[in-house]
C-alpha cells in the first residue's frame, strides 16, 4: 500500500472560506479581514472577510423562513434521518478533503484527522438520525382528561464552536438539530473555518432544504454576539471556553432568554491508586494519550495527574519516558502522532503557563519547550510538571495545551477532594482494583463523565446516554437520546372528553 502524500495534496489544493446563508454560498460582505497562518509552518493558510451582524440576521432570516414553512420540520422524522444519513455518507466519501482542512487547521496529525474527526461527524451525524424515531411523548389517561406530552421542534437554532475539533464539534449541533425538526446558524471558531461551510453546502447536496442550515463565519464578540442576542434564535447551543459561556448567558437573558447549552471548559483529574492491578504500561500509554490528544486542546484531557504515593515510583517514570519520547512533527506527515499548536498566540499562552509552573516551584520533568522553530511553524514539546501545589496555576487554569500537571495524595478522601478542588466538573479519569471504591468515585466525583477503570483490557468505548457538565463546564446535555430531547420544546396536552 503507497502512503498518500498529503504535501503535494495540500499544494495542490484550496483553503476558502465562505458563509452558506440559504442556498448562497458567498463571501463575507464584512471589511474586517481575518487571517489564518499554518500551524506546521507559520505561512499565510488563507484570509476571508469577518462576517457581520446583518449577515447573521440574513442567516437568521433564511432559518425562520426555512422553519415556518414547515419545508423541514414537517417532514416525518424518517425523512429527515434519511437526509442526515445522506449527509453522513457525503462527509464519508468527501473524508479526505474534510480531514486536510482538520489537520491544516488545527495543526492536528492528517492521521488523527482521518480517523477521529472524520469518525467522530459521520457518527455523531448518525446516531442523531437513528435516535430521532426512538422518542415519542408520553400520553396517560385520567378520568375524563386524556393528557400527552408533544415534543415539537424549537424553531431557529444558533450554534457557536470552538477550534479544536472544528467538525465533529459542529456535527454535534448539526445532527441533533436538525434531527429534531429545527433550523440552524452556525459559527464556527474563527481559528478554523475550513470545515463548517464544507458541510453545509454537503447538507444541500444531501436534499437538506435551503435556509435549514446555514453557516456565518467570522469573530465571535462580532457574529457571535449577534447570533446570541437575534431575539429569533430560540436556542443557542454552544461548545468553547467558560469565561465566553458566562458572556453567553447574559446575551441569552438581555435578549429574548432563549436556551443554552453550554459545553465549556474542563482541568479533568485522572486519579491512579495503588491498588491498580492490571498492566502499568498500557495504563501509562492512556494517561500521555488521553493528556496529549490533539495537542493537549482536549475539553476532557486529563491535565492534572494524582498519583497514590504507593505507586507513584512504579508509574512516574512510564508517564515521563513515554512523554519525552512524542516527537512533535508536521501534521501532514502521515506517521506524525504530535502536530502543531494552532498559533502563535496560543502557543505563547502554554510557554506562559510553563513559565508560571517554575514560579509556582513546581519541578518540570520533560518538555515544555518550542522545538521545530526552523520550520516557521508551532512546535512544543509536551510538558510535565510534578510537585504541584494545588494553589499553583497550572493545578487551576485550563491551559488547553501539553501540560500534565502531577500530584501525590495519600487517602481516598485526599484524592476526592483534589480532584473536585476545581472550579470545573467536566470528566474525570480513575484507575483502581476496588469494585466498591469505583462505586464511592461515582458517587462522590462532581463531573459529568466518570471514566472508571480496573483494566484496560477491554477496547475503550462508550455508550452515549448524554452527559451533562457539572459546575463551570457548563449546562445542558449533549449526545444521546437526552441530547435530542434538549433540541425539542415540550407541550403537555391536556383533552377532556
Ligand atoms: P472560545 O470560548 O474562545 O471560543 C469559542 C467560540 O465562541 C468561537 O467560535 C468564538 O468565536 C466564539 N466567541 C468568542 N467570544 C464570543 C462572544 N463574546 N460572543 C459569542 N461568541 C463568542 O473557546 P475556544 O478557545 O475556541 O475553545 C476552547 C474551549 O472550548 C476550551 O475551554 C475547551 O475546554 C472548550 N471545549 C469544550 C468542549 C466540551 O464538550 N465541553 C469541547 C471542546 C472544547
Amino acid at each position: 500500500m503507497t502512503t498518500k502524500n498529503w504535501v503535494t495534496h495540500f499544494e495542490n489544493s484550496v483553503q476558502e472560506v465562505f458563509n452558506i446563508i440559504g442556498d448562497n454560498k458567498r463571501e463575507s460582505r464584512g471589511d474586517n479581514i481575518i487571517t489564518k497562518h499554518s500551524a506546521r509552518d507559520g505561512q499565510l493558510l488563507y484570509q476571508f472577510g469577518a462576517g457581520t451582524p446583518e449577515e447573521v440576521a440574513e442567516a437568521v432570516a433564511a432559518a425562520k423562513a426555512a422553519f415556518d414553512d414547515g419545508r423541514w420540520s414537517r417532514l416525518s422524522v424518517h425523512q429527515r434521518a434519511a437526509a442526515l444519513q445522506k449527509l453522513a455518507d457525503l462527509v464519508e466519501a468527501n473524508k479526505e478533503e474534510l480531514a486536510l482542512n482538520e489537520a491544516l487547521d488545527v495543526g492536528k496529525p492528517i492521521s488523527e484527522a482521518l480517523s477521529a474527526d472524520v469518525g467522530a461527524t459521520v457518527s455523531t451525524l448518525r446516531s442523531a438520525a437513528e435516535g430521532a424515531s426512538k422518542i415519542a411523548g408520553l400520553a396517560a389517561q385520567d378520568g375524563g382528561v386524556f393528557s400527552c406530552k408533544l415534543l415539537k421542534p424549537i424553531g431557529v437554532c444558533g450554534a457557536i464552536v470552538g477550534w479544536n475539533y472544528p467538525m465533529s464539534l459542529a456535527s454535534q449541533k448539526i445532527g441533533p438539530a436538525l434531527a429534531m425538526g429545527n433550523t440552524l446558524v452556525l459559527k464556527p471558531s474563527e481559528f478554523s473555518s475550513l470545515s463548517a461551510w464544507r458541510l453545509a453546502e454537503l447538507a444541500l447536496e444531501a436534499g437538506i432544504p435551503d435556509g435549514v442550515f446555514n453557516v456565518v463565519n467570522g469573530a465571535g464578540a462580532i457574529v457571535g454576539d449577534a447570533l446570541a442576542r437575534h431575539p429569533d434564535v430560540r436556542l443557542l447551543s454552544f461548545t468553547g471556553s467558560s469565561a465566553t459561556g458566562k458572556r453567553l448567558q447574559v446575551a441569552a437573558g438581555e435578549s429574548n432568554m432563549k436556551r443554552l447549552i453550554l459545553e465549556c471548559g474542563g482541568k479533568s483529574p485522572y486519579i491512579v491508586f495503588d491498588d491498580y492491578e492490571a498492566d502499568l504500561n498500557a495504563l501509562a500509554k492512556n494517561m500521555v494519550s488521553n493528556a496529549f490528544e490533539n495537542q493537549g486542546a482536549l475539553c476532557v484531557s486529563p491535565s492534572r495527574v494524582l498519583l497514590q504515593r504507593g505507586v507513584k515510583d512504579r508509574l512516574l517514570p512510564k508517564l515521563f519516558e513515554q512523554t519525552k519520547a512524542i516527537e512533535p512533527n508536521d501534521p501532514l506527515d502521515p506517521n506524525t502522532i504530535f502536530g502543531g499548536i494552532i498559533n502563535e498566540a496560543h502557543m505563547k499562552k502554554v510557554l506562559g503557563y510553563v513559565q508560571s509552573g517554575h514560579t509556582d516551584g513546581a519541578q518540570l520533568l520533560t518538555g515544555g519547550e518550542q522545538i521545530r522553530q526552523e520550520t516557521g511553524g508551532y512546535y512544543l514539546t509536551p510538558a510535565i510538571f510534578d510537585n504541584v501545589k494545588p494553589t499553583a496555576r497550572i493545578a487551576k487554569e485550563e491551559i488547553f495545551g501539553p501540560l500534565m500537571s502531577v500530584f501525590t495524595f495519600d487517602t481516598e478522601e485526599e484524592a476526592v477532594a483534589l480532584a473536585n478542588d476545581s472550579e470545573y466538573g467536566l470528566a474525570a479519569y480513575a484507575a483502581t482494583g476496588n469494585a466498591g471504591r469505583m462505586q464511592r468515585l461515582a458517587r462522590d466525583l462532581d463531573v459529568g463523565v466518570a471514566i472508571l477503570l480496573s483494566t484496560l483490557d477491554q477496547a475503550p468505548g462508550g455508550i452515549g446516554f448524554g452527559a451533562e457538565p457539572h459546575k463551570q463546564s457548563g449546562m445542558g446535555v449533549e449526545g444521546g437520546l437526552d441530547g435530542l430531547m434538549a433540541y425539542t420544546a415540550r407541550s403537555q396536552v391536556l383533552m377532556y372528553f
